[in-house]
């Protein structure tokens, strides 16, 4: 079956990375499993038939709207999409309680399957039931496949990919660049990566089909295919060979994936999702969104490290291409304008560490923009964090008790904000997606964002 999927290679090189397909992949069949129909996406709504965008917003858009709403449906439950996925990194939404998170309206969390990989381990998530179980959550469960955090690593870039070329060090113009001050922790080659533990310095090597038992072992409702970031400091070249590599894990991290789901009876499905990587060109975009939306994936992903400015119309592009009755998620995003960028544009679902990233450093989301709560404006200030805001802080909690929480460097400040923050962009993302489905989305969008940004523009570059 490959061979009739696959596009030709762009470079000679990606010749060595060709490899027979695993031995129980037959010829000619796709893998799939019977219990895949446990998961599932019902389109609700096309932007483009409910709301009319005027003719400017097509063109500042560079093309159509591919936004929609809809439902997916996992073993633990639906997800109202488009939704915003909270991370809970290392099985915890950092300072915030299952459920708090479950009160605030979240609808589904997102864990990282490197982390967990080196600890607790995942065998002990399997042998306590799984994610959710182990960390009481009963909703959906997302994993990423700790490709970003092996390749950043590698990079030395840890949690954001750097851009800023004078911030690396290794020669100019090759592919061999790390972050100044950093060590390089992974290795790449065609079959997998070795990398360092940044806990302990151990070796681990990742492959797409280590990746597929550690994501099975964890448990969740949606997992990753095994892929490679590169930067956008990566050379034409590198990311054309890049994107084939990732093509063929593709291939491997299904198979491994139906062989594990047959394996472990009785176990509740698990979506698998392909990942579509290409950087900021156009034509691999593309290439990779209709080579992996010919495959057996449940849904899709969309990585990589991407300049702001570039989101939408990148985002554009593979959902141009993807298969519409698959949902699709945004991996990474960061702020509100962020998010109107990737429903319009047709991601489903997105997941942002914002919320509570920024909760930690007393910065509170407000309409009228993000404020610090450490300002000693707020001493004396006995309302909410936001006057009318239905989160649990608000309705118990000053903005003058939580600014001494913080000045006192007491716990629970994170948590009061976190939760407020989490409110906040649930919120947001529940009121774009009935805007959509009652056809005011642009209206809505250009009330939220102007306001938002009237007070307090976001500093250019801030990811
Ligand atoms: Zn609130």
């Amino acid at each position: 079956m490959p061979a009739a999927k696959s596009s030709q290679p762009f470079h000679p090189i990606l010749r060595s990375l060709r490899r027979a397909p695993p031995s129980y992949w037959q010829d000619g069949q796709v893998p799939s499993s019977p219990n895949q129909s446990a998961f599932s996406f019902a389109l609700t709504n096309r932007l483009e038939d409910t709301c009319t965008p005027a003719g400017e917003q097509h063109a500042a858009n560079g093309g159509g709207f591919q936004g929609r709403t809809g439902t997916i449906t996992t073993p633990h439950g639906e997800i109202q999409t488009p939704a915003f996925i909270a991370v809970g990194t290392k099985a915890t939404v950092k300072a915030v309680l299952p459920e708090a998170m479950q009160d605030l309206g979240a609808q589904a969390l997102l864990a990282n399957a490197y982390h967990l990989y080196l600890q607790p381990g995942a065998d002990i998530i399997d042998d306590a039931g799984g994610l959710g179980r182990f960390m009481n959550w009963s909703g959906p469960t997302f994993t990423d496949s700790g490709g970003f955090q092996v390749m950043s690593l590698g990079s030395g870039f840890k949690k954001v990919i750097n851009m800023d070329a004078a911030e690396t060090t290794g020669e100019e113009g090759t592919d061999d660049r790390v972050a100044a001050g950093k060590e390089r922790l992974a290795h790449i080659d065609d079959d997998g990566v070795w990398f360092k533990s940044h806990l302990n310095g151990d070796r681990h090597r990742f492959t797409p089909e280590v990746s597929m038992q550690v994501q099975h072992q964890l448990g969740a409702d949606i997992m990753f295919a095994f892929d490679e970031l590169t930067t956008l400091l990566n050379s034409r070249g590198y990311q054309e060979m890049s994107l084939e590599r990732t093509r063929l894990w593709a291939e491997r991290c299904i198979a491994e994936h139906f062989r594990l789901t047959d394996e472990r009876v009785g176990k509740p499905y698990q979506a698998l999702f392909g990942v579509i990587q290409g950087a900021q060109y156009e034509d691999l975009r593309r290439k990779a969104s209709r080579d992996l939306g010919g495959m057996n994936f449940d849904g899709f992903g969309i990585g990589g490290a991407l300049e702001k400015e570039n989101l939408g119309t990148i985002v554009r592009w593979c959902t141009e291409e993807l298969p519409e009755d698959k949902p699709r998620h945004l991996l990474g995003i960061s702020e509100p304008d962020d998010i109107f960028t990737a429903i319009e544009n047709g991601a489903d679902t997105f997941d942002c560490v914002s919320p509570t990233r920024v909760a930690r450093t007393s910065a509170f989301y407000t309409p009228q923009g993000r404020l610090n709560l450490s300002n000693a404006r707020f001493k004396r200030d006995f309302g909410p964090l936001v006057d009318g805001c239905d989160c649990y802080a608000c309705a118990h909690y000053s903005r003058a008790y939580i600014h001494h929480l913080f000045r006192a460097k007491e716990m629970v400040s994170a948590t009061l904000v976190s939760i407020h923050n989490e409110r906040f962009v649930v919120k947001m993302v529940d009121d774009a997606r009935l805007a959509l489905d009652a056809g005011t989305f642009f209206e809505f969008k250009e009330e939220t964002l102007g306001q938002y940004y009237q007070a307090s523009p976001l500093p250019s570059g801030f990811r």
